[in-house]
């Protein structure tokens, strides 16, 4: 993780059809982690009944080996997930499981829904109570709807009214579902194991736990899985018309996903050299070394290092243990925070002309807090290149960054970041080279927080901070 302290957000798995559904489900999330911190949660199903354990935390800090004793059946789901301050409570974490008057059901959301205010009045104006603030529990109220016969047709017919991103993992007490929107916002990914099917928000997951990929679910298709075995429903077929284009989030191959993994029908780890190597032609440097950021930025470092011929180093190391307990709200100890989880080799950059590689700069601070470290450590000169286009509009689709008014680039030119980082060089990738590092149209994908075009409607800066707005966290994943 480059970057500037950005917010993962949440990882999701399923399995269908396993004697140790729970404990593989474990073993998926510990292959997501990276993809949400603050809290994990299994739900298993043993045809009967649903039973779920979640809580705040690592995956190893959640479950322990008594844990899978009170998560019987042979199916399951799993989430891990990041939260926003102030909504680290139990209600808001996930598998959300809720009994109604068709069964029991429990559901696993990565991603955020930009019309969940308004679903969330006009149902509660119906008489709904809602348990939570996550904007994913809206899921549960469509579905609960009397007019469907089934669990199924519920969920077919909600997720039309959704709008926004939603990788979901459905867990019932029969079948298992994989649904994505129809934009494809989040990844989500289906695989074999033996006989059982598993879905993942990555592939790593599939890796870790010898499982065979098939195919991404595809955007817009809800993929139900039960003792007759795959089907498929595309509840907005013939909705492409309106504005329901494939807009698959680059920043997920630019930042998120794990470099190991499968999205979008590229592998994560090449994509991020192809943007160094773009980078590398976009804004050469005269320079001794190229360091990356780890871990983000170290792929578009070595694909930066091949491209220009300047040696790789590994000038900074990253403490992988400081976690999600370090919080200070006070610059003097967000600097420390910066020095504790990257120190610099001083013998590795002394005296040296360094290009630094990173993913992205957010505020400002935590970029220029390390360059200050590279300077104490004797660089000479301190070329930054970031790996894709500067950050000038929020996302609403379940990616925390800070509002406009917070992100450096949406206020300042190149040059005042520049200035303002101390760094003798910065060069940013364009849009263009960024799109063009993967396989697939440009056109599939989103790009709204680099471009301010977003594929669906949304609230924009004032209704966000609107403090009717604020009531319901729209971060529910
Ligand atoms: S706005 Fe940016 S981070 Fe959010 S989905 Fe689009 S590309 Fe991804």
């Amino acid at each position: 993780m480059g970057g500037e302290n950005i917010p993962h957000h949440c990882g999701v798995f399923g399995i269908y059809n396993h004697p140790q559904a729970a404990r593989i489900t474990q073993l998926g999330l510990f292959a997501l982690q990276h993809r949400g911190e603050e809290a994990a949660g299994i739900c298993s199903s043993d045809g009967d009944e649903l039973h779920l354990i979640k809580g705040q935390g690592l995956v190893g800090e959640v479950f322990n080996d008594g844990s899978f004793d009170r998560l019987p059946g042979n199916h399951a789901i799993g989430h891990v997930r990041y939260s926003t301050a102030g909504s680290s409570i139990l209600t808001d974490t996930q598998p959300y499981k809720v009994e109604y008057s068709r069964g029991q059901i429990a559901i696993g959301h990565n991603g955020n829904l930009v019309n969940a205010q308004i679903l969330r009045a006009q149902l509660e104006a119906y008489g709904s109570i809602f348990g939570s603030m996550m904007d994913s529990e809206i899921f549960v109220h469509l579905i609960a709807k009397p007019a469907y016969r089934s669990h199924e047709e519920g969920i077919v017919e909600s997720v039309k009214r959704v709008v926004g991103a939603y990788s979901l993992v459905i867990l019932t007490e029969e079948q298992l579902y994989g649904v994505r929107d129809p934009h494809g916002l989040r990844p989500l990914c289906l695989g074999k194991l033996g006989d059982s099917y598993v879905l993942a928000s990555e592939t790593c997951a599939f890796d870790l736990i010898e499982a065979k990929f098939i195919r991404e679910v595809e955007p817009g298709e809800v993929v139900v899985i039960d003792r007759k075995g795959v089907r498929s429903h595309f509840p907005h077929k013939g909705m492409e018309g309106m504005g329901h284009q494939i807009s698959q989030c680059i920043f997920e191959h630019v930042y998120f996903a794990r470099p190991d993994s499968r999205i979008f029908h590229d592998n994560v780890g090449l994509v991020r050299e192809r943007l160094g190597h773009q980078l590398a032609k976009e804004h050469p440097a005269k320079a001794d070394i190229v360091i990356p950021v780890p871990d983000s930025g170290t792929f578009a470092a070595l694909g930066f290092s091949r491209e220009s011929g300047i040696p790789l180093s590994f000038g900074f190391i990253r403490n992988h243990y400081i976690g999600r307990t370090f919080i200070s709200p006070t610059e003097a100890g967000r600097s420390i925070k910066v020095k504790i989880k990257l120190n610099p080799i001083r013998e590795m950059v002394e005296g040296k002309r360094v290009v630094v590689v990173d993913d992205s700069i957010v505020r400002g601070n935590t970029a220029k807090n390390r360059v200050k470290l590279l300077r104490g450590a004797g660089a000479k000169e301190i070329h930054m290149r970031i790996s894709c286009p500067p950050h000038v509009s929020p996302c609403y689709y379940g990616i925390d960054f800070p509002s406009k008014k917070e992100l450096i680039a949406a206020n300042q030119s190149a040059s005042m970041i520049r200035k303002f980082l101390e760094v003798d060089s910065l060069g940013y990738l364009s849009l263009e080279g960024m799109l063009a590092a993967t396989t697939q149209p440009p056109s599939h994908f989103c790009t709204a927080c680099f471009s301010g075009k977003y594929p669906t409607p949304v609230f924009d800066e004032q209704d966000k901070l609107k403090p009717e707005n604020k009531k319901v966290k729209c971060r529910g994943a």
